[in-house]
Parts: C-alpha cells; structure tokens; sequence
C-alpha cells in the first residue's frame, strides 16, 4: 500500500517547512512542478559561486548530517583533497532502515528532485560529474519515483552534458540496495555499490579521500543533501537562524509509537521533547503516562519521562547521554513491557549483523537468546546482570557502530527498567500481557 501525504505527514502549527514545503503542492515530484518553484534554481546560483564559497556557505548553515551521525556537512565536503589526479562522485545514502524512521522516503516519494539538486551542487563544490543514490531494496517504489525524476532531468536538460549551458556536466543514477541494514553504513554502502559484499571498510581513510572505487566521495544522507538548495538559495546565515547555535536548521522528525498523532513532521532543531510529543503529536493515546522514549531511532539509547524538557538537538541530546540520531522518535506508555522492547530491539540487531566481528555476531545472538528466554519467563536473577555486562563488553569493540547501536538500548533498558526484569523472575509471566 502507498501512503498519501496526509497520512504520513498528519501536519503541526510547529512545523516550520523548509525541505517539505513543496510536499503539499499537486504533482509534487514532477519537474513542472519543481521548476514553477525554486526548482534548480540554487544549482545556477552555485554555478556563478567558486568551490570555496559554496562549502563555506553549507558550513555556515551549521548543517549536520541528517543519517544520524551529526557531522558538519560543510566540514566533510572541505575534506575532499583538491589536487588529486581521480574522478570524484558523490553518493546520497538513501538506504533508510532504522526502525522509527522513515522520513527519507516522504523525500523520495514528494520531491526527488531536490535531492538531485543537492547533489549537483555537491558536484559543483568538489569538482565531482557523477552521482549515486543508493535506495533501500524494500523501497522498490520510490526506486521508479527517483528513477522518473532522473529520466526528467535529463530530458528537460538538468542532468547531463553542459547542463543548461552552464558548461557543467553531471550525470545521475538510482541503485537499489539489497535489503541490507549494514549498508546504511557509508563504508559498506560504498562496498555494496561496487558490487561487493556490503560489509564495513577499516579507516581510515576516509570516503572524502579515498570513496567509491578508491577515489574522493561525498557520501550524505537524503535529508542533507536535500537542504542544500536552499542554504545556497537563501544563505547559511538564515537556514543556521532557524535552529539553535550549534544545531543549524530544521529536520524532519518520525513520531511513532501510542501518540495521538503518529507521522513525520518537519521540526526546528532545539523543539523540547515534550513540546513534540504533547504538542506536535497531540500527547499519548488515551492519556496514558509516558514510560520511555527512543529518541532517535532504535540504536539510541532510552530516555525517561523526567527528560522529557530536552532540546530535540544534537549536543542536548548528547549531555542526556543520547543521539538525536536520524530523528525517529518512539514513545511508549506505561504498560509497555520493556523486556519485550528490549527482545523486538534485539531481534532486529542479531537479524541484520553482518557476521563480520566476534563481538557483535555473538553478542547479538546471545542477546536475543537471553531475552527470548527471560521474556518466557525461564530468567533467573544473575541474568540481568550478564545481560548488561554483555551489551557493554560490546560497546566500542566492533567495526562498525551496529555492535554499539545493539547494546546501548540494552544497557540503558536494564538501567531505567530493571523492576520490568524483575517482573519477570520465578517463572512469573509477562505482567503487561493483554495491557495494550
Ligand atoms: Fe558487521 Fe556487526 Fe561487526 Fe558491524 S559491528 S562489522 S554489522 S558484525
């Protein structure tokens, strides 16, 4: 089933529409509809602008990478070495899977083309005439969407050689991924994209030296690079003012899980948590009392409702001891089991570990083992210990960060919830069962 608009983007008095403001408008993800409103002009703008200006002017806006990591887009981009005698490409990560979070797709889906755009400017900073966007296996329909944009741009002159005259060229093609979390990670994307097994690269270096095939990449989350057009379109300076000092802009925020008012809202970045939850999503289903708060996605690590005055941004986040990550925020109320949070969470993590490093195979599996048995009723008192030792003997020990996006929901599960495992002890069955 394809959703409309509406339903996933249900709409706030809060939300201040910088990258979704042409969701609303009819044949959104038509070139006609992009070129009647600002479409590609930031592109012609960028042209007349040198490398330098361009990265400064992103750097000004204080824009973060919108996948979850939060790195200075700016930053990145002035990573790429000048005087390197090798094609560079730019890559758009369009391999959403995090569970709580699908607001790259309502990108895909209502206005590709800004995505397009995002990346043609991103050429033009590195000097870089071909991209890349990596689309989620599963996404098989916004694939034919991004695919029908690329086939537009070209035809009306935007992608291509010496595109509008401009004297720059650049061409554009969708991959589709193969339905593997791993692959949203930058070095296993670039991996899978060569054709290779989609597993992590040891760096350094790093993409923006040495990328796909070796060579220097730009690789950035769809959300990113769909901001670019209009940082150059309306200056760092303005896009930086709509969030707080060092928190750039706006970002599109998932809320999921018993609000009144599911769906994607685009966001100012710094918005409290309990503003999002009470008032953007219109406050928990049947008044309930909030028990915990994934706020970034699943790999993030618990919040309880005595922080619920957080900023929604990147450093607030992080003196919580959280991520804001890619903005997939699920709230859960008092009846929730969080044995159960924690078995689904871990499920998942042991699901899609790519086997590749000891801690996170085995540590996943016996994870999920331990809970499965725990949530059964089979724990005994020791395990709640064990399950934490051995989510933290995880943390920091892998290639890649899905080893500590799987223990750090462990950890903090069994610190904020260890009554719930407690629950669970002496055969006991789940307390919550037939709650919801
Ligand atoms: Fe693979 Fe997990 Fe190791 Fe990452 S942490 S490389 S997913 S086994």
């Amino acid at each position: 089933m394809i959703y409309g608009l509406r339903d996933l983007m249900p709409g706030s008095e809060h939300e201040v529409k910088v990258i979704s403001r042409r969701f609303d408008l009819p044949n959104s993800a038509s070139i006609d509809t992009y070129l009647a409103n600002e479409g590609y002009q930031a592109f012609l703008k960028a042209r007349k602008m040198t490398q330098d200006e361009i990265i400064e002017e992103v750097k000004k806006s204080g824009l973060r990478g919108r996948g979850g990591a939060g790195f200075s887009t700016g930053m990145k981009w002035s990573f790429v070495p000048k005087n390197i005698q090798k094609p560079r490409y730019i890559v758009c990560n369009a391999d959403e899977s995090e569970p709580g979070t699908c607001k790259d797709r309502l990108l895909m889906q209502f206005d590709p083309h800004e995505i397009i755009e995002g990346m043609m400017i991103a050429g033009l900073a590195i000097d870089a005439h071909k991209g890349f966007i990596y689309i989620r296996g599963e996404y098989r329909f916004l694939i034919e969407i991004v695919e029908k944009a690329i086939d537009e741009a070209y035809a009306r002159g935007w992608l291509g050689k010496n595109i509008q005259g401009t004297g720059f060229d650049f061409d554009c093609v969708a991959h589709s991924g193969a339905g593997a979390y791993e692959c949203g990670e930058e070095s296993a994307l670039l991996e899978s994209l060569e054709g290779k097994r989609g597993i992590p690269r040891i760096r350094p270096p790093f993409p923006a030296v040495a990328g796909l095939y070796q060579s220097p990449t730009i690789l950035n989350n769809v959300e990113t690079f769909a901001t670019v057009p209009a940082i150059i379109l309306k200056g760092g300076d303005w896009y930086h003012a709509l969030g707080t000092p060092k928190n750039g802009g706006t970002k599109l925020t998932n809320i999921s899980g018993h609000v009144k008012r599911p769906g994607c809202y685009e966001l100012p970045l710094g918005i409290s948590l309990r503003k999002a939850i009470y008032e953007v999503a219109g406050g928990m289903e049947g008044d309930k009392k909030i028990k915990a708060i994934i706020p970034g996605g699943s790999s993030t690590p618990m919040l309880v409702p005595d922080q619920l005055d957080t900023p929604m941004d990147f450093d607030s986040m992080a003196k919580q001891g959280t991520f804001l990550g890619s903005g997939g925020l699920v709230v859960m109320n008092e009846d929730t089991c969080m044995v159960e949070v924690a078995l689904r969470v871990m499920r998942f993590y042991s699901h899609e570990s790519c086997g590749w490093c000891i801690p996170c195979r085995e540590g996943t599996t016996w994870l999920k083992k331990m809970l499965t048995r725990f949530h059964a009723g089979g724990g005994e008192e020791r395990d709640i210990n064990l399950i934490n030792e051995l989510a933290q003997a995880m943390l920091g020990r892998t290639f890649c960060p899905l080893g500590d996006a799987a223990a750090m929901p462990m950890i903090s599960a069994v610190k904020h919830f260890r009554a719930d495992f407690e629950a669970h002890l002496n055969g006991n069955k789940c307390p919550y069962e037939g709650r919801q």
